[in-house]
């Protein structure tokens, strides 16, 4: 006999476990069908374990420079496969977490795979259980949060292979660190296993498709970017699209053009960061008829499928693929079922990049504002400027703030330096409030902190700054 559940959550990343923990705050009797890790990619191989090891690499690469603090060491080293059990460490923490939470909320946690079925009103979940056996839930509705994983080009010849080719999963738990890297793309991924690798002394090159690396970032905050990433010795490519990937003895070559003119690199591996792909296959779509577009599961507004009970949320649905778009889409999702009304889809989803130096951003770059035909006010500060940036030796980097010119409203902010990605909340907040710059530079920013530059930044773009 199925059994009867008001909700099924398929995958449980930061969309499909948050959204099981808001179904059951609202009162419904919620299943949550994990084939893997409880956590899914964010917490077991994405944004948690990486940020371990960008810790890592961060302090070994702060550790060589402890003459600028009037500090010194005796010896700088690293024991890379430390670095690594620290790193799955951190994602086994939070993966229990989330197994915490489940039984906290009350939330039925099936290990296995999940295969729709046509069923009655609404499909049924099959779900082939890890003990062989199968088993059926009955649902009123079914959320599939089933994510993404890397994208990979078949036509370079070689696919990631775990030795020399990686992924960003093999990125993450390599038996050794290796001594030249190639990475392929400069989005979030290839940028933060860059400067990942970098920190610990590898010989890192970057080859990017289009003209500027970041290229979903401001203009400005790319150019600075490549500029303090190359100042640590980054070396890039970009309008250079891989063609092919070759073995060689003890790597892997990496060709590519560049103005017309070949060129290949050798490497003891690379990582291929193109872009991920929605993981849409085995879930028996198909027969049900689920509307898929370019890899993606297509929903409404409400995340609303083609196919009546089911929902999708999350990467399965598509851009920006980011964990908090998805723990919001599964929120808000959950109490449009339940017959809330809720309203808040629409908030501004910030993008982070925690690369050394971090990049943040949110809202409108200046070009996407001037594209969309709107007058702006653009104001911007330097951490140069800022005290505890000066304090802290962290002057790198500056905060660039977007206003619509008629309105005041703030419609984009960017910022790149240390730590930012714990400020562009400031901004996502004022954002999400509507703010104009009037509230903005009415608000107190405490003294010293980095945040003081968003503060600055506000009032350049209305002819006010104080500190420069
Ligand atoms: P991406 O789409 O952000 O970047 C891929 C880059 O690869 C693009 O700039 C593209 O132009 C380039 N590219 C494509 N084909 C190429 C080729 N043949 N040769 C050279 N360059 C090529 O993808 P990603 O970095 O793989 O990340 C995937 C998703 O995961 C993104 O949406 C990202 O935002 C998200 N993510 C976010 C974080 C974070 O928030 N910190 C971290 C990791 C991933």
């Amino acid at each position: 006999m199925a059994d009867p559940f008001d909700l099924v959550v398929i995958g449980s990343g930061p969309g499909g476990y948050v959204a099981a923990i808001r179904a059951s705050q609202l009162g419904m009797k919620t299943a949550i069908v994990e084939r893997e890790a409880l956590g899914g990619v964010c917490l077991n191989w994405g944004c948690i374990p990486t940020k371990a090891l960008l810790k890592s690499g961060e302090l070994y690469e702060t550790l060589g420079h402890l003459g600028d603090y009037g500090l010194s060491a005796k010896d700088r080293g690293y024991d890379f496969a430390s670095v690594i059990e620290r790193s799955r460490k951190v994602a086994k923490q939070l993966s229990a977490g989330v197994a915490f939470l489940m039984r906290k909320h009350k939330i039925e946690v099936v290990d296995g795979a999940a295969r729709l079925e046509k069923g009655g009103a609404v499909p049924k979940v099959v779900v082939a259980l890890k003990d062989g056996k199968s088993r059926v839930l009955e649902a009123k509705a079914v959320i599939l949060a089933t994510g993404a994983r890397a994208r990979t080009i078949p036509a370079l010849g070689l696919e990631p292979d775990g030795e020399r080719i990686w992924t960003y999963r093999e990125a993450m738990v390599p038996k050794a660190a290796p001594k030249s890297l190639v990475v392929i793309g400069s989005g979030a991924i290839g940028i933060e296993f860059a400067s990942f690798y970098r920190a610990l002394g590898a010989d890192v090159t970057v080859v990017e498709a289009l003209d500027r690396i970041l290229p979903v970032e401001d203009e400005e905050v790319s150019t600075a970017a490549r500029k303090a990433f190359e100042r640590r010795g980054l070396k890039f490519h970009v309008a250079a699209s891989v063609s092919k990937l070759a073995k060689t003895r003890t790597g892997v070559s990496v060709a590519f053009e560049v103005g017309g003119k070949a060129q290949t690199i050798d490497a003891d591996a690379a990582i291929v960061a193109v872009g991920i792909a929605g993981n849409v296959e085995d879930l028996g779509l198909e027969t049900l008829g689920v509307t898929v577009q370019r890899g993606h599961v297509v929903v409404d507004a409400d995340g609303a499928t083609n196919v009546a009970g089911l929902y999708a949320i999350g990467d399965v649905v598509g851009p920006p693929w980011l964990a908090h778009k998805a723990s919001h889409e599964g929120v808000y999702c959950v109490e449009h079922i339940a017959g809330l009304a809720p309203d808040n889809l629409a908030a501004p989803i910030p993008g982070c990049t925690y690369s050394d130096p971090q990049i943040a951003s949110v809202g409108l770059t200046e070009a996407q504002a001037a594209a969309g035909g709107r007058d702006v006010k653009v104001g911007r500060f330097p951490f140069r400027a800022n005290g505890k940036s000066i304090a802290a030796g962290e002057t790198e980097g500056f905060v660039k703030a977007v206003f619509d010119a008629k309105t005041g409203a703030l419609i984009g902010a960017h910022m790149i330096g240390a730590e930012v990605t714990e400020m562009i909340q400031g901004f996502a907040l004022a954002m999400t409030l509507e703010a104009t710059e009037a509230e903005l530079i009415a608000t107190v920013f405490p003294h010293p902190t980095m945040s003081e530059a968003m503060h600055e930044a506000a009032l350049d773009a209305f002819g006010r700054v104080l500190h420069i």
